[in-house]
């Protein structure tokens, strides 16, 4: 099934405990789009970039089997730049630098070929953005699902309620269930989140794993117990390509389903934190994966009598 991916396309620089990149290829649809390309096929990318943005970089993508005809190349404008510190526990991070630049005045254009697709991952980006690119497909995807972030919780609160009505499943951290709810116990604020539009919705909770709602239902999936995390960033976005590619791969938007994404979500989240930015998201086999996966399910499968 075609894969749509939105998000940002990005240059980031990147500052863990382990050491500090300059300027390297990230954003939210380039982790999507490399991840999502170890399980799909036909995945379409749509994002903006500045004249700065390195051809080789779109190669690797194309080579990875996305197509970029939907990638806009804007001459003389620079790419998003985005800037972090993570702390020691590697659970939380702070953002230093935000240059929106060419995400500044985004009009997303979506090439005729892409409009038969089935799901739809609206990466990281401004909501009203992401708004934009529903309202121009002429059918609604079979699924769409959309990530977001504190960033624009802060400036743009009204329109990300507003495209909140208009999707599937809703995939966030703890940290923004929480500002987006304003309630602290997850379960609670998966209930207002859900109010919101969302009838599913996943909550990334770092090295703790992660939640999956829909109804009465949760689904909890551990997180891999790492020796050493080398760099989170993107993890939430690799997160997200797994699941969503996963599911179109499958074709099967069932609840059960989607458990089986959440754990190749975490799977593909689980390579990206071994090495600074995408490093580690390039080259992975067929065997690697399935052993990470398998890994999954040993470390929470467990054989048990209940007690009369
Ligand atoms: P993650 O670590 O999965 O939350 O995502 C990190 C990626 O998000 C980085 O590669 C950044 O380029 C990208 N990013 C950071 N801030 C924003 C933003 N405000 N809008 C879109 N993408 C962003």
């Amino acid at each position: 099934m075609s894969l749509l991916v939105i998000g940002s396309v990005a240059f980031d620089a990147i500052e863990t405990p382990f050491g500090k990149t300059d300027k390297i290829i990230g954003g939210a649809a380039t982790y999507i789009s490399m991840v999502s390309s170890y399980l799909t096929n036909d995945i379409n990318l749509v994002a903006v970039v500045g004249e700065d943005f390195p051809a080789e970089h779109i190669n690797l993508l194309n080579d990875m089997g996305v197509d970029t005809e939907g990638l806009q190349i804007k001459q003389g404008e620079k790419s998003f730049f985005w800037s972090g510190r993570y702390h020691n526990d590697m659970n939380s991070r702070d953002t230093l630098i935000t240059e929106l630049n060419v995400l500044e005045n985004f009009d997303p254009v979506i090439p005729s070929s892409y409009q038969d697709c089935q799901y739809l991952m609206l990466g990281n980006l401004s909501p009203q953005v992401q708004m934009t690119v529903i309202n121009r497909l002429e059918n609604r995807p079979k699924l769409v699902a959309m990530d977001t972030m504190n960033f624009w919780m802060d400036i743009a609160l009204d329109d990300l309620k507003s495209t909140l009505e208009k999707i599937d499943v809703l995939i966030i951290n703890d940290e923004e269930a929480r500002q987006l709810s304003g309630e602290y116990s997850l379960v609670r604020a998966s209930k207002v989140i859900r109010d919101m539009g969302p009838k599913y919705l996943v909550i990334k909770k770092g090295e703790h794993g992660a939640l999956l709602f829909h109804g009465n239902n949760i689904f909890s999936a551990p997180a891999l117990p790492l020796e050493e995390v080398f760099d989170p960033t993107g993890a939430g976005d690799s997160f997200a390509g797994g699941f969503i590619s996963y599911l179109a791969r499958t074709d099967d938007t069932s609840f059960d389903n989607m458990k089986r994404a959440v754990i190749y979500g975490s799977a593909m989240a689980s390579f990206c934190v071994e090495k600074f930015g995408t490093e580690r998201l390039v080259g992975l086999t067929e065997e690697e994966i399935q052993s990470r996966v398998q890994a999954f399910i040993s470390l929470s499968s467990v054989d048990i009598s209940l007690t009369s």
